[in-house]
């Protein structure tokens, strides 16, 4: 038996004046999703619990069969596993972005204000220099800062003070620090970043270019690392990971599954849909049993409240990602089952995530059944079925 679980990030959505009325899983052409639906278990399925944030990795731990009230210790940690750091128990990761400040530095760092989390998405290799320069001075035994990706780096902490409360970067762009800022130690590392920063070459030749400087650190999202229970001895079943997102990747290899590194997978609508397709059905033939493909297509179109291009990632993704894959294990002759659900709702309308019940299908090619004609959020609901616990979801498609 073959497990095939694909995740259009973000696809469920609220009914759309601009669709006349429908959601984008109403219109979008799917022919292969809706010719499996019709043949599926199909219902509703709640992946993020009423109480908790409808964050990414809580939506995928549950999909992935972990309770998120137990597992989720936020993204930080997911995200330094991906980076390759091995994380030790009694250490803590932090999210770190270099942001750009603006203000008179004479009025001093507080009443600075943060004008970008990115700093203009700043380039790797650039911030790699810039993260290099704060560990100098700032990381010692027991506090390292990792460059990773843009403006998006990772500091781990062997014992870190116990402070929650961080204010996220990109929700407080346009205002004064002042009320923003953590406490000591974390404010004082904070102030002399900029000191390191503001006149680094690399941040004036960056200002020399017309593009904002990176001239501090902003820590938010600590976490420890979850213990996942190791899916192959949860499940007996060998599985594979396929995401573009650091996050998925850290899941699976928290979970002691497999990442897989797609050229081109970039998470937008201009992501190598067919690079991942190709990338489930080699983990396949090289004997995977499980194979878990999280697209973020409709997700990043949700968020940017992008309709048309909402339904046309759906449209390619059934057409680029699922029908390839059914085609592939379909050919083999050998038992196999597809679950399609989105991790949770990225309304046009909100843009944002959303705690809502998702709908989902789970085809079995040994056990077709009546399903829905087309598959979208009114149907699935329909159709009856519906999953409480999102991380139950999975004892429905593998038997152990
Ligand atoms: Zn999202």
């Amino acid at each position: 038996m073959k497990y095939a679980v694909i995740i259009p990030d973000g696809a469920a959505d609220y009914k759309c004046e601009g669709l006349g009325g429908k959601t984008p899983l109403d219109v979008a052409k799917k022919p292969c999703l809706d010719s499996l639906a019709s043949r599926a278990l199909c219902g509703t399925v709640s992946n993020v619990p009423s109480d908790m944030v409808p964050e990414s990795d809580t939506a995928n731990l549950a999909i992935l069969s972990y309770d998120p009230k137990i597992y989720s210790k936020g993204r930080s940690p997911l995200e330094a596993v991906s980076m390759g750091i091995e994380m030790k128990p009694d250490e803590t990761a932090f999210r770190c972005n270099v942001v750009t400040l603006d203000g008179d530095p004479a009025g001093g760092y507080d009443n600075l204000r943060l004008i970008d989390h990115s700093a203009d998405e700043i380039s790797t290799p650039e911030a790699a220099e810039l993260i290099k320069a704060v560990e100098a001075e700032l990381g010692r035994d027991g506090l390292t800062f990792y460059p990773g990706v843009s403006y998006r780096h990772c500091l781990i902490w062997r014992d870190a003070p116990d402070f929650r409360n961080f204010s996220r970067p990109h929700d407080i762009i346009g205002q004064c620090i002042a009320d923003k800022l953590p406490p000591e130690p974390f404010v004082s590392m904070y102030r002399r970043s900029y000191e390191i920063l503001k006149d680094h070459p690399v941040n004036l030749a960056r200002i020399g270019r017309g593009l904002k400087p990176a001239n501090s650190i902003w820590l938010w999202s600590p976490g420890k690392k979850p213990a996942l229970p190791d899916f192959k001895e949860k499940w007996c079943v060998s599985g594979s990971v396929i995401s573009a997102v650091d996050l998925l990747k850290g899941i699976g290899l928290c979970a002691g599954m497999t990442p897989v590194n797609v050229e081109g997978a970039t998470g937008n609508i201009h992501t190598n849909f067919e690079g991942k397709a190709q990338a489930a059905i080699d983990e396949f033939k090289r004997g995977q049993d499980f194979v878990y493909i999280h697209v973020e297509a409709p997700d990043e179109c949700g968020h940017r409240a992008e309709l048309e291009n909402k339904v046309r990632s759906i449209e390619l993704i059934d057409e680029k990602v699922i029908c390839p894959i059914y085609e592939y294990l379909r050919s083999t002759g050998e038992d196999f089952k597809i679950l399609v659900l989105p991790d949770h709702p990225t309304p046009i309308c909100r843009r944002t995530h959303t705690g809502e019940p998702v709908p989902f299908m789970l085809y079995s090619s040994a056990d077709e059944r009546e399903g829905v004609t087309c598959f979208n959020e009114d149907n699935c609901e329909a159709a009856g079925f519906y999953v409480e616990h999102g991380y139950t979801l999975l004892s429905h498609m593998i038997e152990k």
